[in-house]
């Protein structure tokens, strides 16, 4: 089976490019201006944008355990209708993932089900920290998570002891919540039942630098990459940028390049609940400095959905996230086309970077002889986005009501058309990522 994209407007060598694209099977067998017509299928994509796949390298969604919140069928649903050809799936489910036994049941339960390709972490605990090489060449692991500051769900590394262990030991990356667990026990005074706002204050910027701080000295001293998850603070990033590694990366999420404190309490409550939190404006303006700067080099959603019912509980029995994998890769062209990054930073942030970063095999370009995963964005027509139009389970977006100058238009995953003109248009089609 051959299929030709005729006249999009092609990311190729930094740019938009007028090009046709033949795959043949799951890869790209040719780019090119004026293709021949000899395919099987011509698609027309005059008008249309197309990117290298978009990937999500940091989702939970809740199978096994709490499938009324998320499925990976659900979960993926969502990536792809928001142009996502990949997630990176968090272990802190129930059970937790921190035996093979429990990485290859999620692998069984996704074939035939996720829409998009996958990858699942491996949870770091104390029992596990010195038998980690088991992990060493595992395709459809894209590395070790570790919480080093509860959040939700029981995985929790939080004596330095381990924590050093586990970044010594993995013969993978290690991707870490970075909050300091101690410093949260000690200033659970503050947190102020019904106020949403006390959450801020009680998980505060200290907790974070000093937590991210202490793993970047253990990332150096034993010459092992890590990449700390949504960073929250201007601090953290201006102590990488005067201290920079070759060992660590940082991701942020769109929330908290979005989002900031007081306002989004006062708009959205219990919803705006995170973990690391939002900030205030000061932190948020931080956080686009690093990624200006190249401190940030991937955007995660931290897609974490909870129902209504479960967040619109007083604070402090609300619980902590919110769902992001359909509107991430959307929000960051957004700020593409509103001047906020440029074209080459939003595809490195989404695709390039994690391609990299993680060594996931045969993508991160539109070239001859990569797996055609595709992100196909209408730019020319705007959006808005709404709760109705939420695949996940949860059904809700802090985003609701938010215009965009895009419009999600397509996905292509390993070669198939899976979704198209904003529907699904095909069975799932999803394969574990294999990496260098
Ligand atoms: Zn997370």
């Amino acid at each position: 089976m051959s299929l030709l994209l005729k006249n999009g407007q092609v990311y190729y060598n930094d740019d938009f490019q007028n090009l046709d694209i033949l795959i043949e099977g799951n890869k790209i067998k040719k780019v090119g201006k004026n293709l021949d017509d000899n395919a099987d299928e011509i698609q027309d994509c005059s008008g249309l944008s197309i990117f290298p796949g978009f990937i999500d390298t940091h989702v939970h969604f809740r199978e096994p355990g709490d499938e009324k919140k998320e499925t990976l069928e659900s979960g993926s649903r969502a990536a792809v209708l928001g142009g996502m050809t990949g997630v990176f799936e968090m272990p802190n489910t129930n059970p937790i993932v921190d035996n093979l036994e429990r990485l290859n049941d999620k692998l069984s339960r996704a074939k035939n089900r996720m829409h998009c390709n996958y990858a699942f972490y491996f949870g770091a605990t104390n029992e596990n920290s010195d038998n980690l090489d088991i992990l060493k060449g595992l395709d459809g692991c894209c590395g070790v998570k570790m919480f080093v500051g509860s959040s939700t769900g029981d995985l929790l590394v939080k004596d330095s002891f381990y924590i050093e262990q586990v970044i010594k030991n993995s013969p993978r990356i290690v991707s870490i919540h970075s909050e300091d667990e101690d410093m949260l026990l000690a200033r659970k005074n503050v947190i102020e039942e019904g106020n949403v706002k006390s959450h801020y204050i009680w998980r505060s910027v200290e907790c974070a630098v000093s937590s991210t701080k202490k793993l970047i000295d253990f990332a150096n001293k034993h010459k092992k990459k890590i990449h700390i998850l949504h960073i929250t603070t201007k601090d953290e990033v201006n102590y990488l940028k005067d201290n920079q590694s070759d060992y660590v990366t940082f991701e942020t999420t769109p929330n908290h390049i979005s989002l900031y404190g007081p306002d989004i309490y006062d708009q959205i409550g219990t919803f705006a609940q995170i973990n690391p939190p939002i900030r205030t404006k000061e932190h948020l303006e931080g956080i686009w400095k690093g990624i200006d700067e190249n401190i940030i080099s991937i955007i995660g959603s931290d897609h974490s959905p909870h129902t209504k019912e479960q967040k619109n509980q007083p604070y402090p029995k609300s619980p902590s996230g919110m769902p992001g994998t359909q509107t991430i890769g959307l929000i960051m062209t957004d700020y593409y086309l509103k001047n906020k990054i440029s074209l080459k930073k939003l595809v490195d942030l989404l695709c390039v970077n994690p391609c990299k970063l993680f060594g996931i095999k045969d993508r991160g370009e539109i070239k001859e002889g990569n797996i055609a995963d595709l992100t196909i964005y209408n730019l020319n027509k705007s959006f808005t986005i709404k709760d109705e139009w939420i695949a996940s389970n949860c059904g809700w977006t802090p985003f609701n009501g938010k215009e965009l100058k895009v419009s999600p238009f397509g996905t292509f995953v390993q070669g198939n058309k899976v979704v198209w003109d904003q529907k699904l248009v095909n069975e799932a089609k999803g394969q574990a990522y294999a990496f260098n």
